[in-house]
This record gives structure tokens, sequence and C-alpha cells, in this order.
């Protein structure tokens, strides 16, 4: 595995991070022991970041993770969770609730101090409130020393500098645009570098799009981007190759990320992943796979308010 330095934290993380959403069971009903050997088949791979949220699963994403965390010593990993999104649509970036969210979220994974907080898709609040009350509150948190890290995630990369010329952040995260389908994330690299941020990418796979069981029902992208990543998935069939395992390839493969977090929660495919993190993806699939994908590449979906897109 490499590890690579993520932002001003002085942590090398694992350019493999992993996600812990599908715990919560957002893509299929999870089997509980096999979620919970999943996270040790990750860790004893390699992988030292873990990310999740109370919003996956409706905080059950956070309790599976808590059980299997319970027999691995803290040093061993580094731990993400997030505050403001509770609910599809249910968000509360109030200082009161945040500080509320982050004492239940220590309890749920049963640590005593979170390694990065970060506030989840900020583009559904106001960012004026994120900037002005939210920050500060995770900052006297940081302070207290139940946060070590601050970051902020969403989809619309418009927020990330709208946020960072008014507040200092240690992370961004963003999901869904460092991929086979889309790589505007890279576009926005230079400026992050520049401000010292570090860097998480999410969804290799682009939350199922580029998987073989394809994107689930409630899967935000545009008819024509599920309609050309099943067909690089036939493509990729048709020559005996894997597009999930190309897909993971490619998104390690990009400059400039500390980490990538792909989510599952089946031990197998977290061993495949990390069997396949050791290698660069073939160049003639990647090749193949981008004029397939040309004609949707970049293509995203609007999320939360307007005026955040
Ligand atoms: P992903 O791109 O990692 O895709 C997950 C899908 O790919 C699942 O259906 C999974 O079963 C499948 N998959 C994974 N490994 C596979 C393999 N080896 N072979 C075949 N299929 C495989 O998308 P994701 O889970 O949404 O993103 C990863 C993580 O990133 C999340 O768990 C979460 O922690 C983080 N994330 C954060 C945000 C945010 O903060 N707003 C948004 C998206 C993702």
């Amino acid at each position: 595995m490499e590890y690579r330095p993520l932002g001003p934290t002085g942590w090398q993380v694992s350019a493999l991070g992993f996600g812990a959403s599908s715990l919560g069971g957002v893509f299929r009903d999870v089997d509980e022991a096999a979620a919970i050997r999943t996270v040790h088949v990750a860790l004893d791979g390699g992988i030292n970041l873990i990310d999740v949220s109370p919003f996956y699963g409706l905080t059950r994403a956070e309790t599976v993770l808590g059980k299997a965390l319970a027999t691995v010593p803290r040093e061993r990993y580094y731990l993400a969770t997030k505050v403001g999104r509770y609910g599809h649509d249910e968000f509360d970036f109030s200082a009161e609730r945040v500080v509320q969210s982050v004492d239940q979220s220590l309890q749920r994974l049963g640590v005593e101090v979170i390694d990065l907080i970060q506030c989840h898709d900020i583009e559904f609040g106001s960012l004026d409130q994120v900037v002005s009350e939210t920050l500060p509150a995770l900052e006297h948190l940081r302070a207290a020393g139940k946060v070590r890290a601050i970051g902020i995630t969403g989809l619309p990369l418009a927020i990330f500098p709208a946020v960072l010329d008014r507040q200092r952040v240690d992370t961004v995260l963003s999901y869904c645009h460092g991929c086979l389908n889309d790589t505007a994330l890279l576009d926005l690299l230079p400026d992050l570098t520049a401000r010292g941020v570090g860097v998480l990418n999410a969804s290799p796979l682009a939350m199922g799009l580029l998987s073989h069981r394809g994107a689930p029902g409630w899967h935000p992208a545009p008819a024509v981007v599920v309609a050309q990543c099943a067909a690089a998935a036939a493509w990729c069939a048709a020559r005996g190759a894997d597009l999930p395992r190309l897909a993971v390839q490619y998104s390690l493969s990009l400059p400039g990320i500390a980490s990538t977090f792909v989510g599952t929660a089946s031990p197998q495919h977290i061993a495949d992943n990390l069997a396949w993190a050791t290698t660069p993806p073939d160049p003639e699939l990647v090749a193949g796979v981008l004029q397939i994908l040309q004609p949707v590449h970049n293509l995203t979906w609007p999320s939360g308010r307007p005026e955040n897109n």
C-alpha cells in the first residue's frame, strides 16, 4: 500500500481509503458479520483511513463500524466522520446540533477522538452558516480534544473555493469527480494544493455506475451516463477485463489526491480492491473505456441549493 501526506495534518494516509457507507446498507441489505469482516480485511491489507457519517444507514454504518473497531488498536487507523446531514432531506449545520452529533458519533464509534470531522454535503445548507457557525463550532471541539482535523464535503466543486476563500479547513472530500467518467476534480487541484488543503476523492466506481451490478435505483446520474457506463462495463467484459478493477486503478493513478475512498461491505470485494491497488491501470483498456465515456465525460447532476451549484 502506498501512503501519502494529507494536507496539513502530518498524517500519512493509505492511497486507498475505506468508505463505510456500505456498512449501513446503502447499496443492498448487508450481513453484519460480513460487514465487520470487511473492515478487518481493509485494515489488515494496509488501509489506515476510514470514512463514515451518521447519515449512512441512518446511524447504522457508524454503529456497525464501531463494533468492527472495538477489537482494533486505536493507533492502526485514522477515523473520519461527518456532521450536518442526518437523512436524505435532513440537514442541520447549527452549532448546537453539530456539537451534539460529534458526541453521538464518538459513542457509536467507541472512540475518544475523531481524527477528521467533516461538514457533510454543505451544498444543501447555507455556506454562510457553515463558515460563520459550523466550522467555528468544530474548532471549539478541536480545542476540547474531541476532533483533530476539520474538513468539508460535497458534490459541486464550486463549494470548495467558496468556503476556502473565507475559512481555513484541513481537507476537502469530493466525490464522483475523480473517476473514469468524470475527472473535473483535477481542474481544481492546483488551487487546492496552493491552499495546502488535503484532497480526498470518493467513489472510484461512481457510486456503483462503474460496478457489475450497475447503479442503484436512487443514483442521481442522468440516464445517458448510466447507459454509457453500462456500455463500458459490457465492452470490458467482452475483452475478459473488469471495469471495477480498471475504475479503482484509474482513480488511484490520478495525481494530487491523498486518498480515494472505495465502499463495500463484502470481504471479497475489499480484498479485490486491495489487490488491484498494487498495479497501475492497463493503458489500452483506459483508452478504450475513456472513448466510450467521452460523450458523457464530466456530465454531472445538480445537488443541493441552486446557488451552490
Ligand atoms: P463507490 O464508487 O466506492 O462504489 C460503491 C459500489 O461499488 C458498491 O455497490 C460496491 O458494492 C461496489 N464495489 C466496491 N468494490 C467493488 C469490487 N471490488 N468489485 C465490484 N463492485 C465493487 O461509491 P461509494 O461507496 O459511494 O463511495 C465510497 C465512499 O466514499 C463512501 O462509502 C463514503 O465513505 C465516501 N463518500 C462520501 C461522500 C460525501 O461525503 N458526500 C459521497 C460519496 C462517497
